[in-house]
Formats: C-alpha cells, sequence, structure tokens
C-alpha cells in the first residue's frame, strides 16, 4: 500500500502537514483488475470516490466510463477525455435544472428510483436511458447505502413503467450492495429482485437490458478481504442463476474498490497525553481528523491500517483524535488503536487505504486548516 514509488516521494519531496499520496500505478492495476474479474461488464469509476483529474484522465485513457454525482462531475469526467456517451448521472436526487444541463452536454443515462425523479427526467432529457434504482439490505457492507436510495422492486416495475409511457428508454435496473462490501454473496439476492423486474415487465411488452450492478468492491483495510476474482465469480454465478441463458448487459461502478488502496495519508502526531495519573488510554492527536478527510471514522466504520516508524516497539491501545477544537473529531475511542508505547510529538505516521472518500470530505477551513492536499503520483 505504501508503495516504493510512494515511499520515494515522501522520502525526496518531504512534503509539509498532512497530505494524500496516491500512486497512479495502483489504479491501473486495480482497473485491470476488474477487468479482468469481470470482462463482460462494462467499468464505470464512481468519480465520487476520489475526482482527481490525473486518476480521471488515466482512467479514461484505460477506456474506463464514469458514474457521475452532479454536473461539476459529469464535467470533471468530460475534461479528463470521456465522451458524454461513457458517462452515466447515477444520482437518483438531481434537480431538473441539473438534468437539463447534463443532457445538453450530451449525457443520456440517468438513474431514477421514483415516478417523480422519472417525470422530471421526461421534461429535461427527452427520450434518455432510465435504470431504476432498488432497494438493498446492505448487509455484509461496512459503510452500508440503505434506505435512502432506490425502491421496492415491485414499485420498480411501476417507475420503469411511467418512464416508457413518457417517451423514455426505460433501459434496466440498478442497485448497489453497500460500500466495503465483504461479502462476495451478496450481489445475489439483488439479481434475483433485478431478474423479478425484468421478467415481469417483458410479460408487459417492455424489454429491459441492462443491470447496473453498482459498487460495493472493498479496500484492504485492517483485514483481508476476497480478491476481485472472487467477486467476479461469485457475481458471474448469480447471473447465470437468475437469468440463464439470457444474460443482461452488465456494469459495475467500483469507487473505493478501484482507488482505495492507492493512496497514502502522511500525519503528524501533534500530542500525546493522558487526562489523569491513572488514565489506562494514551490520547494520541495527529494533524488530521473526522474534519481533514477522515470521515469515514464516524462510528468508527473504516478501521485505517496505521504505519509509524517504532512499529517494532511495544504497542498499547490509545484513543486517536483529531487536532480541531471539536470533541466529535475523535477518529477511534469505542475501539481504542494499538500504538507503539514510544509514540510521541513530532512522529510522522501513514494513513493507509485513504485513496477514496478523503480529500472531498475534507472541510474548507474548519479551525483554519486547509483542505486535504493531495500528490498523484
Ligand atoms: C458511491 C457509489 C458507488 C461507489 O461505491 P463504492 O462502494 O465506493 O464502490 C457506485 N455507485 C453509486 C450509484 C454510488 O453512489
Amino acid at each position: 500500500m505504501a508503495t516504493q514509488r510512494i515511499t520515494d516521494f515522501l522520502a525526496t519531496r518531504r512534503p509539509e502537514g498532512p497530505c494524500l499520496i496516491v500512486d497512479l500505478d495502483v489504479v491501473r492495476d486495480n482497473f485491470h483488475g476488474f477487468r479482468k474479474a469481470l470482462p463482460d461488464s462494462a467499468i464505470f469509476y464512481a468519480v465520487k470516490a476520489n475526482p482527481a483529474p490525473e486518476i480521471l484522465s488515466l482512467l479514461a485513457s484505460l477506456g474506463s466510463n464514469f458514474d457521475c454525482a452532479s454536473v461539476a462531475e459529469v464535467e470533471m469526467a468530460l475534461a479528463a477525455g470521456a465522451s458524454a456517451d461513457r458517462i452515466s448521472y447515477g444520482n437518483t436526487i438531481k434537480k431538473e435544472r441539473d438534468i437539463a444541463r447534463a443532457h445538453g452536454l450530451g449525457v443520456s443515462l440517468f438513474a431514477v428510483d421514483c415516478v417523480e425523479e422519472v417525470e422530471k427526467v421526461a421534461r429535461a432529457a427527452p427520450g434518455a436511458r432510465v435504470f431504476c434504482r432498488v432497494l438493498t439490505d446492505g448487509a455484509g457492507a461496512e459503510w452500508p447505502l440503505s434506505r435512502k436510495f432506490g425502491c421496492v422492486p415491485v414499485m420498480a416495475i411501476d417507475v420503469l413503467e411511467a418512464a416508457h409511457r413518457l417517451g423514455l428508454v426505460a433501459t434496466g435496473v440498478s442497485f448497489h450492495v453497500g460500500s466495503q462490501q465483504t461479502n462476495t454473496e451478496a450481489w445475489d439476492g439483488a439479481l434475483a429482485d433485478a431478474a423479478f423486474v425484468f421478467q415481469t415487465l417483458a410479460e408487459r411488452g417492455i424489454f429491459l437490458t441492462l443491470v447496473n450492478m453498482g459498487g460495493g468492491f472493498p479496500t484492504r483495510y485492517l483485514k483481508d478481504v476476497p480478491t476481485a476474482e472472487a467477486y467476479g465469480r461469485s457475481i458471474f454465478d448469480a447471473l447465470r442463476r437468475h437469468f440463464g441463458n439470457h444474460l443482461p448487459e452488465t456494469i459495475i461502478e467500483p469507487g473505493r474498490g478501484m482507488v482505495g488502496d492507492a493512496g497514502v495519508i502522511k500525519a503528524e502526531v501533534v500530542l500525546v497525553s493522558r487526562k489523569s495519573a491513572t488514565d489506562e488510554n494514551r490520547w494520541v492527536y495527529l494533524d488530521i481528523g473526522k474534519f481533514g478527510g477522515l470521515a469515514e471514522t464516524m462510528d468508527e466504520a473504516i478501521r485505517y491500517p496505521i504505519v509509524t516508524g517504532r512499529d517494532d516497539d511495544q504497542k498499547e491501545p490509545c484513543i486517536l483524535a483529531g487536532p480541531t477544537c471539536d470533541s466529535a473529531d475523535v477518529l477511534y475511542e469505542k475501539m481504542p488503536y494499538p500504538l507503539p508505547i514510544t509514540l510521541t510529538v513530532g512522529d510522522e505516521v501513514l494513513i493507509k487505504g485513504t485513496g477514496a472518500y478523503t480529500t472531498t470530505y475534507a472541510s474548507v477551513a474548519f479551525n483554519g486548516i486547509e483542505p486535504l492536499r493531495a500528490y498523484i503520483i
């Protein structure tokens, strides 16, 4: 994870302050890994995971498509060299004028999860293709995306029928099994739901063609995760099980799995202290916290591997916190984090697996701290 290129960059450039370094070679390897694991699925990189222009340009040059959450992300994907037919507007919650702007830029593939959203798309992007997102339970995911997006499969039938009636192309079904999904079987239930929607609509003369299987592919944090091949096999088996010989066109939208392990954050210990002479746990304060880009430590959901220069020394659990004057800025407290007892002020720490969902979550100037800087190498 701290690749040789990242190690060399840190040693020679010695950047000041907390920063993220992303190794594009790892992103390239991940892209090829997905392509090999699911050779028949088109890859739509979820731009929100890390929209750095260098990452988008690399992926565009490798043939990736892009799943965008907003018009700004559509513009970033276009600027990176993707044509509009390689872009999907995957957010189910869109202003009608943003649908119109995306459509004006040439985008013609939109996510919906209710009739109201279909009506917006029909007005603002007449004739466009839409896919309907169905709910999943998110079981097995460390960062679930359930409840807020999608509708139940029987409602998806009505939504897609409405799209058809309003002159849109009812193209298929999408779902997201939850981010950092560690169960390779998690796609099975959602694919069964998708097949049910396909079949019911076919009986009504509407023939869907596309299943968007979303993201969810994990990054290795502290625990091992299954390989892309293992996910590919399980997903392909589930497709066969539910669609038989009439396999639909499929796409995947990896975000975390594409860039998570490509990045390392360099940070620094600002203070090590205890709250009383008998306090069991040390408090270790870093120069980065929840507001500096580590928002996914919310509820201690994502537990990043942390490397120090003293890892051969004895370790004891400590409460790890960020530098801001906000008591919510604590990274790990319910489950204290083991760090070397010799760790001291000024020590550098490397926080691994931080290529996804970090820079864009950093606040603009909370406590006067600048947003997380990124070096894409
Ligand atoms: C966030 C998101 C993704 C990416 O999810 P990961 O778990 O990071 O792979 C894919 N599709 C949609 C619609 C998303 O909102």
